[in-house]
């Protein structure tokens, strides 16, 4: 028997202990918008992480606690695993059939805030190195851990600390797991994400609202002037019309282009429940899935001015807001982007202030890597069938801490089920699937041992 299948006949004889394990972490609030829970949250982890045989510790941000773990195995590469152990709001507990830090089991599942996203995930790695050590005496490749604390609520304080520990850090790749398997069911990998960059454009230019009658003509209409602005930053056919917004976009290399069309997208029913039919385009999988992952977004997410209640009022406002979030893609910098909206409001509206919000980096690691070749054939054989190879995801999150910050290449593999309620009520985590995420782990713990072509 190799040292793998004894690590994985182990996984499946222990399914009781590790279901019970995640229970420990769920049962223990840590809502990181609020801080409840956290910094107990951080010292379970520590606990858990020591018993499996990690040299484990709270770590202060400049927010709340992130928990670090190591151990290393002279002589052999490491990989760091990122997690966040943080969750988000419980929401309404009306709609919650069990209360969500009292862990349930109904259906093959566990239920309960965090199980998905993302203390069960990231439970599965802790797991996968007890079974090493307990089963083979060693680890087979050093191990890292970042468990973040505040995920939920932007990640704001991980760059810089990442920043300032960048030794204790340094690792040969990243692998976490976070979000759901595809919705046929197979599993996928994934090498990045978008980046993100919020902004607020506010113009205030009368004291307050006015007859129309008697002032509509003289004065200045914020409502349309920001219509006009607007104008000027986005095409019809929802092209970005500020100078320089595509400068930097990363184009596709040929291997990105070749998986983008194994992809299986079903446009209908992504469409469903949202759309209603016949409005916009209609997407060709491929171009969707390209727009999805390698274009960035100009997106109105509000806009507000005057009156919009019910019945007539006859005004000039006084003021215009709105509130715009872009998608970025690789390598399009946050910071440059809110300087180049900055540029072309004061050209086109300069009365107009320009407020910034959240920002994140976008992030991608190339296909072609071996390392990337040799973890899509780990989870190929935990599976037994060829994942999906996802270049990028359309959201955002901190993955450019470890691909800019620490330069190492960077691939998540979700475990979830595709209806995990992540940030809703009755979050759940198939517990089968939570078994195959251990295992999982250890297939690609075992593939980065034997690694050579770094
Ligand atoms: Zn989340």
């Amino acid at each position: 028997m190799s040292s793998l299948d004894k690590v994985i006949s182990w996984i499946d004889a222990t399914r009781e202990q590790s279901i019970e394990k995640m229970a420990r972490l769920i049962r223990q609030p840590s809502v990181s918008s609020t801080g409840e829970g956290v910094e107990e949250c951080a010292g379970i982890l520590v606990e858990m992480l020591t018993e499996v045989g990690l040299d484990a510790k709270v770590m202060p941000t400049k927010g709340l606690p992130a928990v670090y773990a190591e151990r290393i195995v002279p002589g052999t590469p490491t990989v760091i695993f990122y997690g966040h152990y943080d969750v988000q709001p419980v929401g309404d507990l009306d709609l919650w059939e069990t209360p969500p830090f009292e862990p349930d089991i109904r259906n093959g599942r566990m239920y309960g805030r965090g199980t998905g996203d993302n203390k069960g995930q990231l439970l599965t790695h802790i797991i996968a190195v007890d079974a090493f050590i307990k089963n083979c005496g060693e680890l087979p490749c050093s191990v890292k851990f970042l468990l973040d604390g505040e995920e939920e609520s932007g990640s704001i304080n991980l760059a810089p600390f990442v920043e300032e520990n960048k030794e204790l850090l340094k690792a040969d790749v990243c692998y976490f797991a976070d979000g759901p398997i595809h919705y046929t069911g197979r599993p996928q990998v994934l090498f990045g994400c978008r980046g993100i960059i919020d902004v607020e454009i506010v113009l205030e230019e009368n004291i307050r609202d006015c007859h129309s009658g008697h002032y509509g003509a003289l004065i200045p209409n914020p409502a349309w002037r920001m219509v006009h602005l607007l104008k000027t930053m986005k095409d019809e056919d929802g092209k970005v019309l500020v100078e320089g917004f595509y400068d930097k976009v990363r184009p596709m290399t040929p291997a990105e282009e070749e998986v983008i069309k194994a992809i299986p997208f079903d446009v209908e029913g992504y469409f469903q429940g949202v759309r209603f039919p016949g409005t916009g385009p209609q997407w060709d999988p491929v171009e969707a899935l390209k727009a999805h992952m390698f274009q960035p977004t100009m997106t109105i997410a509000g806009l507000a001015s005057g009156h919009t209640g019910e019945g007539m009022a006859t005004i000039v406002p006084a003021k215009a807001v709105c509130k715009i979030d872009m998608r970025l893609v690789a390598d399009q910098d946050p910071e440059e982007i809110f300087e180049l909206i900055e540029k072309h409001v004061a050209k086109h509206l300069p009365e107009a202030k320009v407020l910034r919000h959240g920002k994140m980096y976008p992030s991608r690691t190339e296909l072609e890597l071996p390392i990337s070749k040799a973890i899509i054939g780990a989870v190929e054989s935990a599976w037994g069938v060829k994942p999906i190879v996802v270049p990028s995801s359309g959201a955002s999150c901190p993955e450019y801490v470890f691909t800019d910050i620490l330069d190492i290449p960077t691939i998540s593999v979700p475990y979830a089920n595709p209806d995990e309620n992540n940030h809703a009520p009755n979050e759940n985590f198939d517990l089968d699937l939570f078994i195959q995420g251990i295992r999982t782990t250890a297939h690609v713990m075992d593939t980065i041992a034997k690694h050579k072509d770094w």
